[in-house]
């Protein structure tokens, strides 16, 4: 192929771990050279959107540049992607991550690196150490900022962005308070992973593993969850204003009308007891009776078992024909 305009080969790249995504990758790389990964990308050709946006957009030209700059092929390039532009709001904005795999990482003399799994909304626990995903650094205690992954001589290194010191990752993580009394035991978790696996595959297009409420030829599970959250913000009124990312927008006819809430934009525990909830109201409900049980006014006694009837009678009235539908739709596909 003809080089001409390709700049140079990079003498030091970083081979990409099996299960990281691209913008991690992409990090790690830029930071041989002490720069941004957003300046990297803007020099491989990929037009001005941000090394992060890049997990969900494949772009042939760019990725082939970036292949002959790096020597990988363009294949394990188009791979490291976790998302496409359609399902692109179910892609977190920020940085979470399982602190055992991160340590893990640190223990081997590697850099903190981030999984794709992280980066979907439909993942909340991580799949080797069974862990809840973080999302508040423990140095400077905030949410977005961008620590534990900050770039400092040639590498990336587990430092706070606010404060610029070393995260002691070492220690217990905070224990996640679920909200509506929703607790963690082996009932939920099987129900919360069996709906993970599937809204990770509903994400890219594969066929289900389980059966779910309202689930058809015509209806994906990730709008059935999509609404699902949806009416239960509006019920505890916590609707964020809608923040999606200025490409997606301009590539929608009417942006307001293709947006949907997905628990990628909610603060872990809340995204966790919305797929929880979720994944028990869109399962078989006579399988569950009596055994997962809820505290939906928050009253510290948890002791009503979770069903479609009570979830609805506990909605907002404005959504409660709505939920009824969603949780008693029949089972598909
Ligand atoms: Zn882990
Ligand atoms: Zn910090």
């Amino acid at each position: 192929m003809d080089r001409e305009g390709v700049p140079p080969s990079l003498p030091l790249v970083p081979f990409p771990h099996k299960a990281e995504a691209f913008s991690s990758w992409l990090f790690r790389l830029a930071a041989r050279y002490d720069l941004h990964a957003d300046h990297l990308a803007l020099h491989a050709g990929y037009p001005l959107r941000g090394a992060r946006e890049l997990d969900c957009y494949l772009l042939p030209q760019a990725d082939r540049t970036l292949a002959l700059m790096t020597g990988l092929s363009h294949y394990s390039i188009r791979a490291m992607r976790c998302g496409t532009p359609q399902r692109r709001l179910w892609v977190r904005d920020h940085h979470v991550w399982c602190r055992e795999c991160v340590r893990e990482a640190l223990l081997d003399g590697d850099e903190p690196w981030e999984r794709r799994s992280w980066r979907t909304g439909a993942t909340v626990l991580c799949g080797r150490h069974r862990q809840f995903l973080e999302e508040v650094c423990p140095r400077c205690g905030r949410t977005g900022a961008g620590c534990l992954f900050i770039c400092e001589k040639g590498r990336l290194r587990a430092l706070c962005a606010v404060r610029g010191d070393k995260i002691n990752l070492w220690g217990k993580p905070l224990a996640v308070q679920l909200p509506w009394g929703l607790v963690v035991n082996r009932m939920t978790l099987r129900c919360l992973n069996a709906l993970t696996t599937d809204l990770n595959r509903s994400l890219v297009g594969q066929p289900l593993r389980a059966q779910w409420r309202g689930v058809g030829s015509d209806r994906r599970l990730t709008a059935i969850v999509e609404e699902l959250t949806l009416i239960t913000l509006i019920t505890i009124n916590y609707v964020p204003k809608p923040q999606p990312p200025l490409y997606w927008m301009q590539e929608q006819s009417d942006w307001k009308a293709a947006f949907h809430y997905t628990p990628a934009m909610l603060p872990m525990a809340l995204a966790t007891g919305v797929l929880m909830l979720a994944s028990i109201l869109l399962s078989d409900e006579q399988f569950f009776e009596e055994l997962v049980f809820w505290d939906p006014l928050e009253s510290q006694i948890a002791n009503e078992p979770l069903t479609a009837d009570n979830y609805v009678v506990w909605l907002h009235p404005k959504v409660r024909r709505w939920g009824r539908q969603i949780v008693a739709a029949p089972f598909g596909p």
